[in-house]
């Protein structure tokens, strides 16, 4: 399909004056499908470019964690955030638009130049606003107590790691677990000690996987997610169930005592026609299954 900015805005010379570039990306597969910039506005990235993925820009082998085309898709509002590449800082807005009834994402691209509201950018060593700018960013999608990604994370993550699926074959795994009878460490211990237990959890867990695509979130209360990356059926249940003992053979200390806790997980595998709602929905009959077995298992 040939989807050109100048279709979707009509008085481009105005927005070239603003922002330094303008493009249309496709917020699910990532691909960047035209791509204007204000000083010659005529130079065209012709759709879809092989391997022209929007954050290629930010000099990302990878999609970026808080990715705000999506949010954007997502709720159909506007959302502003600020990215750093080796050169520049800049500050990104982006907007839902419909083209031929598919929803794409415009994306305003501003550089951050000395004169503008955030005067000290430039004279702020690259490296440390670098960092500053990737903790931000990482911050959003952050759960704050664990440190796992949050639920806003999960929902913006999964629909992209379907895609890829679908397009690509990039098998991948999904997992739902919870931690059995979570209640009564909170009521016999106290809040604090579940707390303690919650964080510990994620970094057994964030131990025992991958550290790059494979990832743990935090889908709510005493409940994660975590995605297997390039694992089939019988890898992915190596892992899980060397997570799983290891939750039931570690001793939480927290004061003067020691609390063990086991879980139970739900597990699904992909395929062409899942939703985010219905891979989501055969986690969750699994780990029902799980907890009705029992807990302290994994059912598949
Ligand atoms: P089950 O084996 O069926 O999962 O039993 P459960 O007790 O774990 O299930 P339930 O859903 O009844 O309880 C979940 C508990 O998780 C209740 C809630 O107090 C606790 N919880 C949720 N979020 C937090 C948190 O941030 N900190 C602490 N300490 N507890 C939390
Ligand atoms: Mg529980």
């Amino acid at each position: 399909m040939n989807i050109k900015v100048k279709n979707i805005i009509k008085d481009l010379d105005l927005f070239k004056n603003i922002y330094d570039i303008i493009r249309i990306v496709d917020p699910i597969t990532k691909e960047v499908y035209d791509t204007v910039f204000s000083d010659s506005y005529n130079i065209d990235i012709l759709p879809p470019t092989p391997n022209n993925f929007c954050y290629s820009f930010w000099n990302r082998d990878e999609v970026c964690e808080n990715c705000v085309s999506t949010r954007s898709l997502k709720t159909g509002k506007s959302y502003v955030k600020i990215e750093h590449n080796t050169l520049s800082s800049y500050l990104v807005t982006t907007s839902r638009v419909i083209f031929n009834d598919t929803p794409y994402t415009l994306e305003l691209i501003r550089e951050i130049h000395e004169t503008d509201v955030i005067t000290s950018v430039n004279s702020i060593d690259y490296i440390n606003i670098e960092q500053k700018l990737i903790d931000l960013n990482h911050d959003l999608v952050i759960d704050s107590l664990t440190k796992a990604y949050n639920k806003k994370f999960i929902e913006e993550r999964i629909p992209y790691n379907l895609e890829f699926y679908k397009k690509r074959n990039n098998d991948f795994s999904l997992i739902l677990c919870d931690i059995d009878k979570f209640k009564t460490v909170n009521d016999t211990y106290g809040h604090l000690a579940g707390d303690y237990i919650l964080k510990e959890f994620v970094d057994i867990i964030k131990d025992n996987i991958r550290n790059k695509n494979d990832w743990i979130g935090r889908y709510g209360g005493d409940e994660f997610i975590i995605f297997l990356d390039n694992s089939n059926l019988e890898s992915s249940i190596k892992v899980i169930e060397k997570i799983r003992l290891k939750i039931k053979n570690t001793p939480f200390h927290f004061e003067n005592n020691e609390i063990n806790i086991t879980a139970s997980f739900g597990l699904a595998k992909p395929n062409k026609n899942d939703s985010y709602e219905s891979i989501i929905e055969k986690c969750d009959k699994n780990l029902y299954i799980s907890k009705e077995n029992g807990r302290d298992r994994i059912t598949y």
